[in-house]
Formats: structure tokens, C-alpha cells, sequence
């Protein structure tokens, strides 16, 4: 039995019926840019985070960068960001010329330790960047508390999280804003890139509108520099018809997270989610002992599984000019030896999340 860890072309055919006939008609419209798709998506998707603001961007990464220039954020501010992430985290605050603070992390969420957080903040610290890793939340009350004290804005990196919630709230209803992924890869995913971000300050939302399209306030003027930070008609028209689909197919996520918990053998340690929360699961992530034998067992039966992530961002190459060294955060360093993503996407038959399970509980037992 074959389990790949995603296979869109499972998803494309329960969809192929209605994207195919809007294709045509978008091709039809020669409209590529922005547009009534992008009006209608950046809709859809604030009130679908109780959020009052939507901007549709050209990627996740450009809607964390977009959100850092319209807060500007620039040469001489720190950013404060979790160590274990995806890297655009990371290269987003150092592109905007401030600097990346890298701060350990949880060691049963794997999101940032808001102890850590607090003990890391300078009179420099302009912001906080909160990733909401796997599909959870961090704990956004403390946190908001935190950042008030100390006047700090938080974008809230939420590229794996769209519609997941932590005591009814979602990400970017209480944050300063947050950021949408719709890579291939992510819960409501585009035919290619794109992003989002969301916000209830009406001033910030606008902000970022300029901030998309090179600081332009009025045409041909510009107050402020920003860049090509624009979201395609045809991504927003593909999202819009995937809408509908994304809290029934988080659903079948939690559905099959559900049953990987009730299988797996104690050797593996299965993921935490903490009373409020309801994660989205955009990766179904475990704690495995010998897990580079595991993951290479795993691939010989078929089964596919991934690294979420081998290398913490204190420790990049590109970062080494700012003095992070080997046990600066124990907790990331040893969840960068241990953790394992396995198939959860919602197209997956039950059958097969339970043979994967069943080979991993027979790895343990040889
Ligand atoms: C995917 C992702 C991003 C970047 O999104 P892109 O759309 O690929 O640019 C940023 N942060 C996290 C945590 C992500 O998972």
C-alpha cells in the first residue's frame, strides 16, 4: 500500500468539475491581477477568522514582510521569532535590515516558550512574530499581555494554521495581524503561490494595500517604498472555490490525527494539543526515538513522512554573524533530531492511516 505524506491530485479530482469550466471563463476576462476574485477572497477569509480585514499577497512570505514594512520595521529593531520554524520567518525580519531574535520553544507544542519570549525582550524589540506551528496556536492571551506591556506589535505567522481556534478566537483577531500561506502544501492551498493578511485595524489593512503595491497611495505617488506584493485573480478564483471545502477537510485532518493517536505504540510520542485549542493539522507531527531509522523504514514500505524541521534558524548559515551556537535552545535542538510528519491530508483513505501506523508500531517491535 502507497501513502504518500500529500497527494493533491487526490484533491484535484473531487474539485476538477468546477475549476475547470472558471478557468476558461477567468482566461476569457484577461483580468489577472487583484481584481474581483481578490475582493472576494480577502472577504471570505476575514470573516472566516472573525477578522475585519483581508489583503491577498502574492505569498506567505511576502504577507509576513509586507505586514513587517507597513509596521516599519527596519535597521536597528529587533523582532523577536521562535527558533524552530519554517525559514521565511526569519528572513522576512532580516530582509526588512532588523534583526531576528531567536528564542526556544515549548517542548510539548513546539511553539515559542512565551518565559523565553518575555526574558528576550530589549527596549529594541519592535515586534513579536507568534508561529502557530503544525495547525496550534500559541498562546495568544499571555502573549498579547506580553507585547502590551511592552508596546510591542505581533504579526502572527499563521501560514499552517487558517481556522484554527484557541478558546473561539482565531489567528489575526487579536494579534496586531496575521499571515496566510495558500502554498501547495498548506490547508487551503493555490495552483502556485499566494498569501494574506489579516487584521481588524482599518488604518493597518490600508497600509498594507500600498504596501502591496510598491507604497502607492494615489497613482504614480508614494509616500512610503514597498513592493509587488500582489495576489493573481486565478490563485484568489481557485481559493474561492476551495473555500467551501477547507472545515470539512480540517475535519478529516483531525479525523485521521484522531486515529494515528489511538495506534501508535508508546515508543512514539503523539502531538500535544492543549485545552482550548483545536489544531488544523496542516502537519500531524511526532516525537520518535531513532527517527532517521524510522523515517527510511517508513519510505522502504511506501509509506511517506517528512521533516519539520532538521535545523533550527539559530543555527543557519546565513545567521551565523549573529553569534547563535549549538545549546542556545536546547528544546529546539533536540526536537530538530526527533520529530516526524506523518500523512494526514483529508483525501487519505482511513485503511491507510492505519497501515502506516501499523508499520511504525512494527518498527518499534523488531
Ligand atoms: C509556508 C510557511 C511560510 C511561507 O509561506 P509561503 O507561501 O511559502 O511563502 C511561512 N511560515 C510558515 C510557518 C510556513 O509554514
Amino acid at each position: 500500500m502507497k501513502v504518500p505524506l500529500l497527494d493533491l491530485k487526490e484533491q484535484y479530482e473531487t474539485i476538477r468539475a468546477e475549476v475547470e469550466p472558471a478557468v476558461l471563463e477567468l482566461m476569457a476576462s484577461q483580468m489577472f491581477v487583484l481584481g474581483k476574485p481578490v475582493a472576494q477572497l480577502e472577504e471570505t477569509l476575514a470573516a472566516h477568522s472573525n477578522c475585519a480585514f483581508g489583503i491577498g499577497v502574492s505569498s506567505g512570505t511576502d504577507a509576513l514582510l509586507c505586514a513587517l514594512m507597513a509596521m516599519d520595521i527596519g535597521y536597528g529593531d529587533e523582532v523577536i521569532i521562535p527558533t524552530f520554524t519554517f525559514f521565511a520567518s526569519a528572513g522576512v525580519v532580516a530582509r526588512t535590515g532588523a534583526t531576528p531574535i531567536f528564542v526556544d520553544i515549548d517542548p510539548e507544542t513546539f511553539n515559542l516558550d512565551l518565559e523565553k519570549t518575555k526574558a528576550a525582550i530589549t527596549s529594541k524589540t519592535k515586534a513579536i512574530m507568534p508561529v502557530h506551528l503544525y495547525g496550534q496556536m500559541v498562546d495568544m492571551k499571555p502573549l498579547m499581555a506580553i507585547a502590551k506591556e511592552h508596546n510591542i506589535k505581533v504579526v502572527e505567522d499563521a501560514c499552517q494554521s487558517i481556522g484554527s481556534e484557541q478558546n473561539g478566537e482565531r489567528p489575526g483577531e487579536i494579534g496586531d495581524c496575521a499571515c496566510l500561506s495558500f502554498y501547495p502544501s498548506k490547508n487551503l492551498s493555490a495552483f502556485g503561490d499566494g498569501g494574506m493578511i489579516l487584521t481588524q485595524s482599518e488604518e493597518f489593512a490600508q497600509k498594507c494595500k500600498y504596501m502591496r503595491m510598491h507604497g502607492e497611495d494615489q497613482r504614480y505617488y508614494h509616500s512610503m517604498i514597498g513592493g509587488n506584493f500582489r495576489l493573481d485573480a486565478f490563485q484568489a478564483m481557485i481559493l474561492n472555490i476551495k473555500f467551501k471545502y477547507l472545515d470539512g477537510w480540517a475535519q478529516k485532518r483531525r479525523d485521521h490525527a484522531a486515529i494515528f493517536n489511538r495506534l501508535l505504540c508508546d515508543e512514539v510520542k503523539t502531538p500535544v494539543i492543549k485545552p482550548g485549542n483545536t489544531s488544523v493539522y496542516n502537519q500531524y507531527v511526532i516525537r520518535a526515538p531513532r527517527r532517521d531509522e524510522l523515517q527510511a523504514y517508513l519510505a522502504e514500505h511506501e509509506v511517506g513522512s517528512g521533516i519539520y524541521y532538521p535545523v533550527p534558524l539559530h543555527l543557519q548559515e546565513c545567521f551565523k554573524h549573529l553569534g547563535g551556537k549549538v545549546g542556545d535552545c536546547p528544546v529546539a535542538e533536540q526536537a530538530c533530531k526527533e520529530v516526524l510528519a506523518l500523512p494526514v491530508y483529508p483525501e487519505l483513505a482511513d485503511e491507510k492511516v492505519i497501515y502506516a501506523a501499523g508499520c511504525i508500531n512494527d518498527f518499534y517491535k523488531k
